[in-house]
């Protein structure tokens, strides 16, 4: 079992993972990955006890999710885009913006890009 912080922030509950990115920003999970600026003023509300299957699950999703390159929204996984459309940035995308596009090119194209959870998101 480990042991966190509730944090108050910017009008939202997150659990203060306790760990800093290389741009001094913090890790609080609000139930996707997110990072917010360091702030020493965040009010603890209370503690928040993890299970190391929890954590370890939590700590996927940084890895995998993140900022959406398509739609800016903070996603639990990402993956590569389709090859209709590629991020400037190699930038990943999330599951509605790739079932939003996987209709359009299903309709547009007749070509279809497969589910989100493909293989190639599996290799991510
Ligand atoms: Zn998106």
């Amino acid at each position: 079992m480990r042991i966190f912080d509730l944090i108050y922030i910017d009008g939202r509950l997150a659990i203060d993972l306790n760990n800093i990115n290389n741009d001094l920003e913090l890790m609080a999970y609000t139930g996707v990955p997110e990072y917010v600026p360091m702030s020493g003023s965040a009010p603890i509300v209370g503690t928040v006890q993890l299970s190391d299957e929890q954590f370890s699950k939590i700590v996927a999703e940084y890895k995998n999710g993140g900022e959406c390159a398509w739609c800016g929204e903070i996603a639990s996984e990402l993956r590569k885009p389709h090859i209709y459309d590629r991020a400037p940035n190699g930038g990943r995308m999330c599951r509605s913006c790739w079932d939003h596009d996987r209709e359009m090119y299903k309709g547009a194209y007749g070509d279809d890009i497969g589910p989100f959870s493909g293989e190639e998101a599996k290799s991510q």
